[in-house]
């Protein structure tokens, strides 16, 4: 199977999932995760026409993208791995719509380089739902103050909330539980479910989903 009959079925997969629980296919985008391959992988899921796209470094993007951009239009570019504060300027120069803002240093850093540079990524807010310990995110006792910070403190719009479960556990009650703290916030948009489980996320109202390796292969990470 090539990368575009596994980008059209997914494409299918993700109809049929919207389908079944009465939702609208068109309200749920798919970004396909391109991490750690290069820009000759990408190409043809470009020339096929798909234009949502997921990087989880800011450095590794910009090696990429500026190129792929420049042949192709109409590009949405997701960062959806960690952000330092040092890399605000990178990526808010690389990046469409920022999936990963989970403290306030960030937030803040966001919100002055947006300023300088005169451009709104669209930004989500990450959620630690499984509280782990390793992992990025606003832990979900402390995510309305967070998001209320960023809205009166930073002056950021918020579109919507990012998780990724514990790779342990089911992904549905984490589904669920960014479901709920989405609405209680007034937030429309949520970004859940990767190529294990995205039929489960869309169950549960993911207007965004994450789909690396179901299209693009098995990924094998640099040794340095
Ligand atoms: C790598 C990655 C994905 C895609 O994962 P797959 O299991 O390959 O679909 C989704 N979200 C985030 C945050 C990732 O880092």
């Amino acid at each position: 199977m090539s990368i575009i009959d596994r980008l059209n079925d997914t494409k299918a997969a993700i109809r049929r999932a919207a389908d079944d629980c009465e939702r609208d296919p068109a309200s749920v985008t798919l970004v396909c995760v391109t991490k750690t391959f290069p820009a000759e992988d990408i190409v043809p899921l470009l020339e096929a026409g798909h234009r949502v796209f997921g990087e989880n470094r800011v450095q590794e993007a910009m090696g990429k993208w500026p190129g792929l951009r420049e042949r192709f239009a109409g590009v949405e570019l997701h960062l959806i791995g960690p952000l330092q504060s040092n890399k605000t300027r990178e990526a808010v120069e690389t990046f469409d719509v920022i999936q990963s803002v989970d403290r306030e240093k960030i937030a803040a850093a966001l919100a002055e380089e947006m300023k300088k540079q005169g451009k709104r990524p669209r930004l989500f807010v990450q959620i630690n739902t499984g509280a782990e310990p390793q992992k990025a995110g606003v832990l979900p006792q402390d995510a309305d103050a967070f998001i209320a910070a960023c809205r009166e403190k930073y002056g950021l719009e918020i579109s919507g909330l990012m998780c990724v479960p514990p790779v342990d556990e089911q992904a549905s009650p984490h589904f669920a539980l960014l479901a709920d703290i989405a609405a209680r916030n007034g937030l429309e948009e949520l970004s859940m479910g990767m190529s294990s489980d995205y039929e489960f996320a869309i169950q549960l109202g993911a207007t965004y989903v994450r789909v690396g390796s179901a299209i693009m292969g098995t990924r094998e990470y640099a040794k340095s």
